[in-house]
């Protein structure tokens, strides 16, 4: 094997693979390592993976089976992420033609193993428990000019029995206020729009750092400050976790959108205490009131997990009535698979999956109710649109509202990079369509 030239990274999951991934591209081509146009011609191939579903699981498997079985010897093959927690140095046993294991925890060791597999022409594997603060977020490289992740904290304390989470990326650790905000302050000075603070649970932030006293509402409110910030966003939260003080930044900071993904998982209390959501139905309830009061505007967005072991009709009917009454903007909307190494993989997974598949679809149809009506109330609205590019249809621009909402509307190229206020007068699917109401609010 000798030293890469190109690589190529493909990369599996949520939104924090998608930033590692980031993170790693930039590492590599700070080494001198340039882009392949495609994992054929890659010199240095990683699938950054994720455990959540087992059919991402699979793809990467059966991919890596493939290359084996392949005549076209890659330089080196690496599997990073979730699966490389899970799995360990196990992959090595299934996949010989593997050259490295990395976890999650060692992005930053990206270069040392790279050099290890290289020299000794041996597969290595590094794969902590735990995540140690010392990685070069500034390293990233980005595609997207207007809209990037930012990470503040990595891992998860919280160990709901259905998710291997705590288990692939470990214990919470928090980056430091200060590094927060030299990356923000350096991707609003490049133009950027946009941020996103990414974390397993981000409400949880400066909570294993209490010298700090910096919690994720402080954290915010630094980062309102920095001139020219246009729109924070954060994802994800634990309801448990979603505080008074985070209510109150949502109303007050005007950089910071009016959407809460506040994922409620069941509607059921016993199915969440099964679920060691640590939070009842109507605790959530109640949050979810407070955080209306404060926030009369705000949208809301959730996950659900239906078939969860054990759950009953009337069960399953709880969560369709949460559903109905919440009215959430987004419900990202799953049947339930047991996930190994979670404490629900040793229960028996009683729920049919025909069953599974029409209290999904029940939920769906649901939704897609709400989100019609929710639509037609917006016609006649104005709202406040970041426009990100061209639409496919080549003629629109397409942009998100502070609620996520994707609006079209006719415009030329000079408005991409803006804000600019959109009549809504239709929509088509679950895109708003709109024309401009006046001019831009910044350049
Ligand atoms: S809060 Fe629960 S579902 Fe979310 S990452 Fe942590 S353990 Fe997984």
């Amino acid at each position: 094997m000798q030293e890469p030239k190109t690589y190529f990274i493909r990369t599996y999951g949520c939104q924090m693979n998608e930033l590692d991934t980031e993170i790693m591209a930039g590492q590599l081509q700070k080494r001198g390592l340039s882009p392949a146009a495609d994992e054929e011609s890659a010199d240095l191939l990683i699938f950054n993976t994720c455990s959540i579903r087992d059919l991402a699981e699979r793809k990467v498997m059966g991919k890596l089976g493939q290359l084996g079985r392949a005549h076209k010897r890659h330089a080196l093959i690496g599997v990073t992420g979730c699966m490389a927690m899970a799995k360990k140095d196990s992959l090595f046993r299934k996949f010989p033609h593997l050259d490295f294991v990395l976890g999650t925890n060692n992005i930053t060791d990206l270069g040392v193993v790279l050099d290890e597999a290289l020299y000794t022409q041996k597969q290595v594997f590094k794969t902590d428990d735990r995540f140690e603060e010392n990685l070069d977020y500034l390293v990233a490289v980005r595609d997207h000019k207007l809209k990037a992740s930012v990470s503040i904290i990595r891992g998860c304390d919280k160990f709901c029995t259905y998710c291997v989470v705590p288990y692939t990326r470990g214990q919470e650790v928090s980056r430091p206020p200060e590094s927060v905000v030299e990356e923000c302050k350096k991707l609003v000075d490049a133009g950027y729009k946009e941020i996103t603070l990414l974390g397993q649970n981000v409400n949880s932030y400066g909570k294993d750092r209490p010298e700090w006293n910096c919690l994720f509402h402080d954290l915010l409110a630094q980062l309102d400050r920095i001139p020219g910030m246009c729109r924070i966003r954060f994802m994800t939260s634990h309801p448990i976790d979603i505080t008074i003080e985070l209510m109150q930044a949502i109303r007050d900071l005007p950089s910071l959108c009016e959407f809460v993904h506040f994922p409620i998982q069941a509607g059921s209390s016993r199915i969440l205490k099964k679920m060691h959501r640590i939070y009842t139905k109507e605790q959530y309830l109640e949050k979810v009131a407070l955080l209306r009061q404060i926030v009369p505007n705000v949208s809301l967005g959730t996950d659900i997990i239906v078939g969860f072991p054990t759950e009953t009709e009337a069960e399953f009917q709880e969560t369709y009535d949460v559903l109905k009454e919440i009215r959430y903007s987004v419900a990202f909307l799953f049947a339930y698979s047991p996930r190994k190494g979670t404490p629900a993989m040793r229960w028996n997974d009683d729920i049919p999956e025909e069953v599974k598949q029409e209290r999904l679809q029940r939920l769906m149809a649901l939704q897609e109710e709400i989100g019609n009506e929710e639509r037609q109330q917006m016609l006649g609205q104005t709202v406040e649109v970041l426009v990100e590019r061209f639409n496919r249809d080549g003629k629109n621009l397409k942009g998100r509202t502070r609620c996520w909402k994707k609006v079209i509307f006719e415009g030329d190229e000079s408005m991409v990079g803006t804000l600019q206020m959109v009549t809504v007068h239709s929509y088509s699917h679950q895109t708003l369509v709109g024309s401009i109401k006046k001019l831009a609010l910044i350049d």
